[in-house]
């Protein structure tokens, strides 16, 4: 019989959040909240599990006394047993302290088999609470579970498949573990009247931090590694140039097109100019970025983030470093180098050519606690932020997730900014007294550094005798990358089409750039165009040259992922769609006749 305990957020509803002006934390009380979507599919697999192999399903929950509203619907959907861990001690804990007090709970409910997380909470988009606590509870970790195979209960064994943007695994782990699951793993079911009625009556108990056994001093905003100092509206960008199409259809059509041309031609220069900085601090240890790769191969997400801490070492006025952690790494060495890199640290780890979380936890653990950088960045792939999570726990340090800006403030702190609440804020948090400090980055924010002809220091160490409780039965490269994350030019449809048969005009645009077409968010969720093709905060963050949102109206889950398109154009019929205030050249007008008239011109040119 399966022991199973599943963890669930109760989340803020993104449209009725506040600031506390005093410490610049989210005001959770009295703001309506409802269960962390991604959850639900938490708790359907638990459900699935028990359905199959039998077994106990209790669902936790840490936050402030509102959350048994979320764990009575878990109750509803079939959940065994519901417990709440709240204590005002607890408020305000960053992940560190967050994923330390739910692996208390854990323990004190005498643990589990199987401890499911659903794959990210829609609030704060970290992704990282599930593998702490897995690395807090000293039992292996795997993040975005797509399919439980099968369980073995008499040998304590589980079979997964494990899936990224670059591959799939099919992997055997030990029993206890942590999963957390993906929102494709599964359909979660609707509660029943039964399960409606039981959820009515069921007592819901609570852990105080007491109960759970706690130390004070690991729990709450005092105990968390990382800082929020500053809550601010996302920043605005850019500075539109609009024209009205209702007054002069060609003549706007005809400058659009000149926009475009333009932005193509004038953006393949502009990215090669680095102005070095001058240093606002001087720090004793090196920036590292991490080097993930795949088959062999740098993810190129990670040479963004050399572009981006190369100005970040510049203002501490040290050096830029890569680490690569791998076995046959050499010609990832080179690819540092290439794009940046000063120096390289080189964790070899024999007989671990891809990524294990066991091993690399070990290897990039024991470099960092010889070598002590400064500051860790790493990209926001799945394996890094997964990696990133149970190293943070394992060298006691603060792990800020997700971020899109950084700078280092007149003290020479480094100040990390990401969007938060579902893209309404964006927060600047600090690590002020943990070393390194670690930070994963969005994909496709950052560019990376012209290629370059450049050699440093190799510092290599040998790292023998790892061990893991990962063994991987199955590895298959995804054929299929999204082709939004490599297109120039995206062309982005929204509800403006109004039906599936009208993106045929859309489509025929994009024949005619060579761009590629995405969706906004209902689009996809009515299956008028694959998921993959959805832009945004819950799609694909892109950054191609020139981004064009047609009947789009610029809502900030969609223009989160559209933030590092060099140039933003939009054709809308409401000139106060806040798209308009996100763009670099606008058109006023109905798409029916704008887009027609486009296709039209662009031929007669071409002709
Ligand atoms: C947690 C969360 C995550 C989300 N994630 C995403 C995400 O990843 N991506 C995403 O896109 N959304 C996301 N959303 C949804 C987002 O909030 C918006 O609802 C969505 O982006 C709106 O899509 P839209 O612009 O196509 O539709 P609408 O907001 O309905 O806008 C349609 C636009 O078309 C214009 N229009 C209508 N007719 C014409 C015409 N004939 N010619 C020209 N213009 C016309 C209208 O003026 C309007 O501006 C998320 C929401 C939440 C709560």
């Amino acid at each position: 019989m399966l022991k199973i305990i599943v963890s669930i957020k109760q989340v803020p509803d993104a449209d009725d959040l506040r600031i506390d002006p005093v410490t610049n934390n989210l005001v959770r009380e009295g703001v309506p909240a409802v269960m962390n979507p991604p959850d639900l599919h938490a708790i359907e697999a638990a459900l699935q599990l028990r359905e199959k192999y039998g077994g106990i399903v209790t669902v936790i929950s840490m936050g402030p006394p509102q959350g048994d509203i979320s764990l009575r619907e878990a109750i509803a959907m079939g959940a065994d047993d519901a417990y709440l861990i709240t204590d005002r001690a607890m408020a305000g804990s960053d992940t560190w302290a967050t994923s330390y007090t739910v692996s208390r709970a854990i323990e004190k409910l005498g643990g589990a088999d199987i401890i499911i997380f659903g794959r990210r909470a829609v609030d704060g988009e970290t992704q990282q609470v599930g593998p702490q606590t897995g690395k807090w509870l000293g039992i292996p970790v795997c993040a975005y579970t797509k399919k439980i195979l099968d369980v073995d209960e008499k040998n304590k064994k589980i079979r997964l498949e494990k899936e990224t943007e670059f591959e799939i695994e099919t992997i055997e782990m030990p029993m206890p573990l942590v999963i957390t699951v993906t929102e494709d793993s599964n359909t979660p079911r609707e509660p029943d009247l039964e399960g409606m009625l039981r959820a009515k009556t069921f007592n819901v108990k609570r852990f105080s931090k007491d109960d759970i056994n706690a130390d004070p001093s690991m729990i709450g905003l005092a105990a968390s590694p990382t800082k929020v100092i500053r809550v601010r509206p996302p920043p605005k960008m850019r500075n539109a140039e609009i024209k009205n199409a209702n007054d002069d259809l060609k003549g706007s059509v005809d400058w659009l097109i000149s926009k475009i041309k333009e932005s193509m031609t004038g953006m393949k220069t502009s990215s090669g100019v680095y102005e070095k900085p001058e240093p606002v601090t001087k720090v004793d240890h090196d920036i590292w970025v991490y080097m993930d790769h795949y088959d062999g191969n740098v993810n190129s997400t990670s040479l963004e983030i050399l572009g981006a801490a190369r100005r970040v070492a510049d203002l501490m006025n040290t050096k830029l470093a890569a680490v690569v952690i791998g076995d046959e790494i050499d010609n990832i060495i080179d690819t540092a180098f290439k794009y940046g890199a000063d120096r390289v640290y080189a964790g070899v780890t024999e007989g671990y050519k891809n990524y294990d979380n066991d091993a690399y936890t070990e290897a990039l653990s024991l470099m960092i606690k010889k070598y002590s950088p400064e500051a860790i960045f790493y990209p926001g792939t799945s394996n890094a932020r997964e990696l990133a999570s149970t190293t943070a726990i394992q060298v006691n340090t603060g792990l800020i997730a997700d971020c899109i800006i950084f700078d280092v403030d007149e003290k020479g702190q480094l100040l990390s900014t990401r969007p938060d609440f579902g893209g309404k804020e964006t927060s600047t948090i600090i690590c002020p007294n943990n070393r390194p400090i670690m930070v994963t980055t969005r994909s496709g924010v950052f560019s990376a550094m012209p290629p370059m002809d450049k050699k440093g220091d190799v510092i290599k160490e040998d790292i023998k005798d790892l061990k893991t409780r990962i063994k991987l039965l199955e590895y298959k490269k995804l054929e299929k990358r999204n082709i939004l994350n490599d297109a120039d030019i995206v062309i982005g449809v929204g509800r403006g089409i109004v039906n599936r048969d009208n993106i045929g005009i859309v489509e025929d645009l994009a024949n005619r750039l060579g761009a590629v077409v995405g969706v906004s968010k209902p689009l996809a969720d009515m299956g008028w165009y694959p998921k993959d093709r959805q832009v945004g905060q819950t799609g694909t963050t892109i950054h191609p040259n020139v981004y064009i949102a047609i009947g789009i109206s610029g809502a900030i889950q969609h223009l989160v992922g559209i933030q590092g398109s060099k140039k933003i154009i939009a054709i809308n019929n409401d000139p106060s769609a806040p798209i308009f205030e996100n763009c670099d050249y606008g058109i006023v007008g109905d798409l029916f006749t704008v887009v027609p008239e486009l296709i039209k011109r662009l031929g007669e040119q071409n002709a």
